[in-house]
């Protein structure tokens, strides 16, 4: 663990989240297509409180995904900026809270605001840890080639470098067949 706890998940969360829409090179990508996508989204990512109920609130997650994409990119004096505007703009109250085996936790929304509301606050909260711990380097883009996909480097060497998706494992395959062909060569 990095961060608090909350403070993982709610980065992994929002990683996930941009990740679910085309990235900023534009693909069709589209992960949240509709009310029932959203629901089971945040039933997955164990999301407590009240589900969307109308196209407008899917609208308004997905329109969050590019902001993030953008966030996730800015230097600490930006993502200082950042965490400004978010908790703003949702009307952060920070409160601690308890539910399920979370222990105490923040939550600066009521559990009755939309989805991307909570999720922005969210974040800006999360932000606040990432940059009062100097750790603005934890918040990546994957290297992979072709893929603009967010991570968030919990490692303990800050030495990750490639999403969740494939790219990871097609990293280790040219390592290993690098390796390969590079050791057949010295016999
Ligand atoms: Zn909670
Ligand atoms: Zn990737």
């Amino acid at each position: 663990m990095v961060f608090a706890h909350d403070t993982d998940m709610t980065l992994m969360h929002a990683a996930a989240l941009a990740n679910t829409g085309p990235a900023l090179g534009a693909d069709d990508r589209e992960e949240l297509p509709d009310l029932a996508s959203l629901v089971a989204w945040m039933d997955r990512w164990e999301w407590t409180g009240r589900r969307p109920r109308t196209e407008a609130e899917v609208d308004a997650v997905r329109r969050l995904r590019p902001r993030l994409r953008e966030i996730w990119t800015r230097d600490e004096e930006g993502l200082v900026a950042a965490a400004n505007a978010l908790l703003e703009e949702g009307r952060a109250l920070p409160r601690l809270v308890q539910h399920g085996d979370y222990g105490w936790h923040v939550h600066a929304t009521s559990d009755d605001a939309p989805l991307a509301r909570r999720t922005a606050v969210e974040v800006g909260m999360a932000l606040i840890d990432v940059i009062r711990a100097g750790e603005t380097g934890r918040l990546k883009v994957c290297a992979g080639d072709d893929c603009e996909d967010l991570l968030v480097d919990l490692s303990r060497n800050r030495s990750r470098k490639f999403c969740d998706g494939t790219c990871g494992t097609r990293a280790n395959v040219a390592a290993y067949r690098a390796r390969r062909s590079r050791d057949a060569g010295i016999r």
